[in-house]
This record gives C-alpha cells, structure tokens and sequence, in this order.
C-alpha cells in the first residue's frame, strides 16, 4: 500500500498526475532560464500552497537565482476566496532593481496576486512577473496578467502537490479534485 493511498480515496479523481507536472515544471525552468538569462532574478514563494511546486521550480532554473519567502492569507478554511487579503510573512529583502518571478500555486478568481503585485511593485522592482502551476481561468474576477502558466483547470476544488483543504492533502504526490462531501 502506498503511503498516499488513504487520502486519494477523498478524491473524485486525479486531474493531473505526478509525471505531468514534472514534465511541465522542467518545461517552465528551460523557459525562465532562457527569459532571465542575465538578469538578477528573485524567485517569490507564495507559502504555503507554491512550496512544494517551488522547491521543484528552483532546480530546473539554471541561473543564480535568489529565493523569498512571503505569506498571505486568503481562504482560511473554505473553499472561495473572499477578496481580502493580509501579509502574513513579508519578503526578508530588498526587491528595488530586481526582477521578481512570484511562485503561486494557483490563479483562481485573481484576488490574491492582483492585490501581491500593486504591493510589490510599490518596492520599485525591475520587473515583476507570475508563475502558476494552476490556473483557472473561468473564474477570473480581476484583470491580471499571467506570464507563465503550467496547466489550465476546470471550475474545482483541488487539492495536491502542495495544495490544501484546511491544511491536509499537501503531501499527495498527484492534484485531484477533493470529493465534495469532504467540504460542503
Ligand atoms: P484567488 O485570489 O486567485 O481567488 O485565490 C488564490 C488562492 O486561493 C490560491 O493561492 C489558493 O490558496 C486558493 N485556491 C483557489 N482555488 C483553489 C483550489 O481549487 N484548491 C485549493 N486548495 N486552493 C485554492
């Protein structure tokens, strides 16, 4: 029995398997790694749902990257954002001058990165830019620009690979789409 298999059986099924996002998380470390070539490059982990797609994001990138860590909250324990949004954990360094990719988990209504973005280009970065693993585009509420996307997903909740319902679930290898009992 695998050490995960209890856990999937919360699942309706499993939207994208571990071996397609290894695929595409090395595709996107070959396209940043080409984009920002030559530049001072700060790579920003969205804690806590990017951590796990970040620690894999970091290796693919063949440049002397820097990393920042920054936390803000969103969903507490539910399911659908509600618009505000705190700084939980700030950056720890300067950002002025710097080109500055943010690592999120995933782009639901836009909210939270909309919000993250006006802050931090406040800082007088160089540039500032996004990557997600996860995007869902049909439920976008703001206008935001995403330069860097690995998969498109349907209008539900997922959980995986670093993504949580009330903190569990982070540690399935897979992304699949929590059974709604588990929630409603
Ligand atoms: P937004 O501000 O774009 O509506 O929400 C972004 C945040 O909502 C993500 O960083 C993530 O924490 C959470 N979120 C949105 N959709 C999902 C989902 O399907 N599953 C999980 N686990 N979190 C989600």
């Amino acid at each position: 029995m695998e050490p995960t298999a209890r856990i999937y059986q919360d699942l309706t099924r499993i939207l994208v398997t571990r071996e397609e996002i290894a695929a595409a998380v090395r595709d996107l470390g070959r396209k940043i790694t080409a984009d920002y070539d030559g530049r001072d490059l700060v790579m920003v982990c969205i804690l806590k749902g990017a951590c796990v797609f970040f620690t894999d994001l970091i290796r693919e990138v063949d440049l002397p990257v820097t990393t920042e860590f920054m936390s803000v909250s969103s969903y507490g324990s539910g399911t659908s954002s509600s618009g505000v949004v705190r700084i939980v954990k700030d950056l720890d360094r300067n950002i002025e001058g710097k080109d500055v990719l943010i690592v999120e988990d995933i782009v639901d209504s836009g909210r939270t990165l909309s919000y993250l973005v006006k802050v931090l280009e406040q800082r007088h970065p160089r540039s500032i830019h996004i990557a997600t693993l996860l995007d869902k585009p049909a439920r976008r509420v703001v206008d935001l620009t995403v330069q860097y996307s690995c998969f498109d997903i349907p209008d539900a909740f997922v959980v995986g690979y670093g993504l949580d319902y009330d903190e569990h679930y982070r540690n399935l290898p897979d992304i699949g789409v929590l059974r709604p009992t588990i929630y409603e």
